[in-house]
């Protein structure tokens, strides 16, 4: 059985080909700024690659661009789209409506619809995506969307609502709802697959740090708390986000600089995190490369976003009532040791011991155990795989 996974953007589709009897990846690509100038990248599994600058107006021209190169004879995986047996979709809001993965309904496209302010960019995005491959696959071939939020729904409400009037939650569903829930999920499994353990045994923290980045505490196999919250802001500093805050300064500098909630709220999310700390770039590899040649705001960026994880990982500690694993995994987890070398080191105090050689060698999609054997606790690296989860729970439903 082949599996497409589409995740579409407000002007990007990226999309992966997956043949489920080996799990592997048969072609994978992106068409980038849609609705702009229009750019489209193919792989394939064995090495083939096509890029061109294209103009696609809407996502239907986008998804055409991938069907023709998924059939082409140069560029092709497969001979027909008849191959493909369901496409999955990664939906970034559920909301309190979807705490699992469904197959695409009428209903559940409203659903989806429905949630739209709670996340305006991307859910309009993904409805756009899940109609756009109707009309070029047809409704012969089942498509499933699987929830970024649906891992979080185990959180208990102590952990969800925010301390504001209740009728806000009531009103409007404010609330933590947390994200990247299918890569803490595939990391989580996959880190008790791993321990040779059941999940449910484990206190795990799993760390995703990327251009986005979030911290997930889980116990009895279940999340209990995370760090993003009603939107990818909260939490960690990130690449461009600032992650948590005083709430007053954001009033005091809309007051200060006469910003409206939009100014702002680009402000948070695009121009702040390491870009706005260090003023170098939002790419950990630029700014630690910057902190390494004497830049202080560059080093000041690194510390910030280490302390953040030293934070995150001691109180989760608590909530868990200690804990056995630690994962670190997504762009930065996976590849910079030095902020795994620094943030493992604080944590000797709760027996936290990791082996600094594994550590530096755990790079570049390489996966294992970086803790020392007399450590007390398991750390990890696991390079995340959310098209996996995405095909596998798209596979399940169709085959159910
Ligand atoms: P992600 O959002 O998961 O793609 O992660 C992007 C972040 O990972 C950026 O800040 C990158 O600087 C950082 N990163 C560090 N090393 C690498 C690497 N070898 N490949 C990709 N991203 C990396």
């Amino acid at each position: 059985m082949k599996i497409l996974v589409i995740n579409a953007g407000s002007s990007s589709m990226k999309y992966q080909l997956i043949d489920m009897t080996d799990e592997s990846v048969l072609a994978k690509g992106n068409c980038e700024r849609i609705g702009i100038d229009g750019h489209f990248k193919h792989s394939t599994g064995d090495g083939r690659v096509f890029e061109t600058d294209v103009t696609m107006n809407n996502h239907t021209e986008a998804f055409i661009q991938i069907k023709n190169a998924l059939i082409s004879d140069k560029y092709g995986v497969i001979k027909s789209l008849d191959e493909v047996s369901a496409v999955g979709h990664r939906i970034v809001q559920g909301g309190s409506l979807f705490s699992e993965s469904v197959i695409v309904t009428e209903d559940v496209i409203k659903g989806i619809e429905s949630l739209i302010p709670l996340a305006p960019l991307h859910n309009a995005a993904h409805v756009q995506g899940i109609r756009a491959c109707l009309e070029v696959f047809g409704d012969k071939v089942p498509e499933v969307v699987v929830f970024d939020t649906a891992f979080h729904s185990t959180m208990p409400e102590k952990a969800f609502i925010y301390p504001v009037p209740y009728e806000y939650y009531e009103k409007y569903a404010v609330r933590r709802y947390g994200f990247h829930g299918t890569s803490h999920r595939y990391v989580s499994h996959r880190c008790a697959e791993l321990m040779g353990r059941d999940l449910k045994d484990i206190k795990m923290i799993t760390c995703h740090l990327g251009n986005g980045s979030s911290i997930t505490a889980i116990k009895d196999g279940k999340v209990v708390d995370t760090s993003m919250g009603l939107t990818p802001l909260d939490g960690i500093m990130m690449g461009t986000r600032t992650g948590s805050l005083d709430p007053s300064v954001v009033t005091f500098i809309a007051e200060q600089e006469h910003l409206t909630a939009e100014q702002m709220d680009t402000m948070l999310n695009k121009k702040s995190g390491f870009l706005g700390i260090s003023g170098v770039s939002s790419d950990d590899r630029d700014v630690t490369a910057a902190a390494e040649a004497g830049n202080a705001r560059a080093k000041l960026a690194i510390d910030i976003l280490e302390y953040d994880i030293l934070k995150y990982i001691g109180s989760y500690t608590a909530v868990l009532g200690g804990v056995d694993a630690i994962v670190f995994t997504a762009g930065i987890g996976e590849n910079q040791c030095s902020h795994r070398s620094s943030v493992c080191h604080a944590l000797e105090f709760m027996g936290v011991k990791i082996d600094d050689e594994l550590n530096e060698k755990m790079i570049r999609g390489n996966e294992g155990k970086i803790s020392a054997p007399d450590s007390k606790v398991d750390v990890y690296v696991i390079p995340t795989n959310e098209e996996l989860v995405i095909a596998r729970d798209t596979m399940a439903l169709v085959t159910k």
